[in-house]
């Protein structure tokens, strides 16, 4: 068995919202640059996909995905952009890094669920978890992260699904698509108030199934650990979930230009083995990693790598992250 797989595809980098955006292609390179380290040189590396349409059809309304679709088809005939919200674009190479992403995710279910690997990392590009069902918005356009999960109960049998999400802004989209299915759990920690303005504290979801664990402006290391060992990880551990994903944003680091928090590159490492420990306690260490946010070139590289070194880990070496 494979330890941890990476899927990622150049064509992630064929999405280009123009010059000066912050989700810019350069952030694919980031992450592969960490990934390029030798002690990463072993892991299988797989081809992302193109997702096929009815496993976007899990989340998203036909309709929507009809609509995003001539969206894409104008960007491809124009070869320029089409603006899907205030701060979020499709190009000509857009459709197919969007398709790569949400495949890349399906696929890395498949692997862990199928019994391939224990965990996977998704190296791609467009985010997800702004991308509620019927609108695409904060850079996202398809919900990757809520596909994989929804991916695990339907295709593959889980019972349950949840979702960590440590990206400094909340994933109203993932949380939209969970709030009324209690097979599905959602945990974020997130600086709270910040965009989408959602992630209020006391939301629970239909079932208990929804976990905001805000931080105020300015929390760091201490914080954002408290309210994973005290919060997010127990709340995670009771529900039992048969395939744990994760929405890897990497923009609560303290040197990210889009929000106030204060995290460490060890932070990263430190929640992801704290998740995979939950794993291999209640699903036999089953982890989908998906890119979500992470703004700062530097810090992206040097946080992707903490955290991927800690999907890769065993017993003895999580426990000294
Ligand atoms: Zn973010």
């Amino acid at each position: 068995m494979t330890d941890c797989l990476i899927f990622t595809h150049p064509a992630c980098a064929g999405h280009d919202m123009g010059p000066g955006h912050p989700e810019q292609p350069a952030r694919l390179k980031a992450v592969l640059d960490a990934l390029d380290a030798p002690e990463f040189a072993d892991l299988e590396r797989r081809e992302a996909p193109i997702v096929a349409r009815d496993r976007l059809a899990l989340v998203h309304p036909g309709l929507y995905l009809d609509r995003i679709d001539a969206i894409f088809a104008r960007a491809e005939t124009e070869k320029g952009l089409v603006r899907l919200d205030a701060d979020t674009a499709v190009g000509p190479g857009s459709q197919e890094a969007a398709q790569r992403a949400a495949g890349a995710a399906v696929a890395a279910v498949d692997a862990v669920m199928g019994g391939e690997a224990k965990r996977a990392f998704c190296a791609v590009r467009p985010p997800g978890h702004h991308a509620e069902p019927d609108r695409s918005m904060g850079f996202c356009v398809y919900s990757n992260a809520a596909i994989a999960a929804m991916h695990a109960l339907i295709a593959h049998g889980a019972h349950r699904a949840a979702v960590v999400d440590f990206d400094v802004h909340h994933g109203n989209g993932t949380e939209a698509c969970f709030e009324n299915e209690p097979a599905l759990f959602y945990a974020s920690t997130h600086q709270w108030p910040l965009y989408p303005g959602t992630g209020r504290p006391g939301v629970s979801g239909v079932a208990e199934n929804i976990l905001n664990a805000a931080l105020p402006p300015g929390a760091g290391s201490a914080e954002f650990r408290h309210a994973m060992e005290t919060r997010v990880l127990p709340m995670l551990e009771r529900f039992a979930p048969d395939l744990i994903v994760i929405s890897a944003g990497f923009d609560a680091h303290k040197d990210d230009p889009l929000a106030d928090c204060d995290l460490e590159d060890a932070d990263y490492g430190w929640a992801t083995a704290r998740v995979v420990e939950v794993a291999n306690r209640t699903c036999a260490g089953r982890v989908v990693s998906i890119l979500e946010g992470g703004y700062d070139l530097g810090a992206l590289t040097r946080s992707t790598a903490r955290h991927v070194r800690a999907l890769m880990a065993d017993e003895a070496a999580l426990a000294k992250i």
